[in-house]
């Protein structure tokens, strides 16, 4: 127990976390480690970022500019020896994308050339501006469903989009595919169709063999179906305070 009633709560509800993905590993026959999770901190508050930090959490998702990028900086500011990466999984308005590779060491949710050429023009100017030293690195995020407002490419566009993203490489690293679930349905199918489309598109792009997907009411399923990360918001900050958009 500490004097910070907070602490203790993320404490507890990082280690669930963490045990859970460990057994989903495990139930998996996959090895210990071999699942990223991404801590979700969307809408919570940099002190949060820094209480989980200091609990050994280093990999986070942030869905939203320009929030993300002025929570990252505080956070860098409180903590320069720190090491840890943000991911941008939230869609991204090109007019953002700019100030987003100055930050993130990812971006789950590419869905058109149109954004991954922003991308790559930010991701330039960030190295060019001593903001990054590496590519940026790319998932394209797949539309099980075709609903375009949930955002995604459906699969029949995935080769086309990684063709584009592969041919700005100076820039952008393609590092796999993201996915989240359809609401409806069951996410045991859901993680299963996306299983099948993997298998397919790593064949073409051997190299991109990220998996992002599943989150707190489906990850043992998307682990269960090959996720290399899992994006758990909800199950470790608790629910989300109601914002205005
Ligand atoms: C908010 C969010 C999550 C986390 O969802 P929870 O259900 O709270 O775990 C995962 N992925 C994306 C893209 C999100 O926007």
């Amino acid at each position: 127990m500490s004097d910070d009633p907070r602490r203790d709560e993320l404490a507890r509800s990082l280690t669930a976390a963490r045990d859970r993905v460990a057994a989903a590993e495990i139930a998996a026959a996959r090895p210990a480690g071999s699942v990223t999770l991404l801590v979700v901190t969307k809408f919570f508050p940099a002190q949060d970022m820094l209480r989980l930090l200091d609990l050994g959490a280093d990999e986070f998702g942030e869905n939203r500019e320009p929030e993300a990028g002025r929570k990252v900086a505080e956070v860098r500011a409180e903590r320069p020896q720190a090491g840890f990466a943000v991911d941008m999984i939230g869609s991204v308005q090109r007019k953002k994308a700019r100030t987003v590779a100055r930050w993130a060491r990812r971006v789950h949710s590419v869905d058109s050339p149109e954004l991954a050429d922003a991308l790559a023009a930010g991701a330039r100017r960030a190295r060019d501006e001593g903001a990054r030293t590496d590519r940026l690195g790319v998932l394209l995020q797949v539309s099980l469903d075709g609903d375009i407002h949930r955002g995604g490419v459906p699969e029949q566009g995935l080769d086309r989009l990684a063709g584009h993203v592969a041919d700005l490489d100076d820039d952008l690293r393609l590092d796999g595919l993201m996915v989240i679930a359809p609401l409806d349905g069951d996410a045991e199918a859901h993680m299963a169709h996306m299983a099948r489309i993997r298998e397919g598109f790593v064949d073409h792009h051997p190299q991109a063999t990220e998996l992002s997907a599943g989150m707190s009411g489906d990850l043992e399923a998307a682990i269960a179906h090959g996720s290399t990360c899992v994006r758990v918001g909800t199950a470790i900050m608790g629910p989300r305070p109601i914002t205005s958009p």
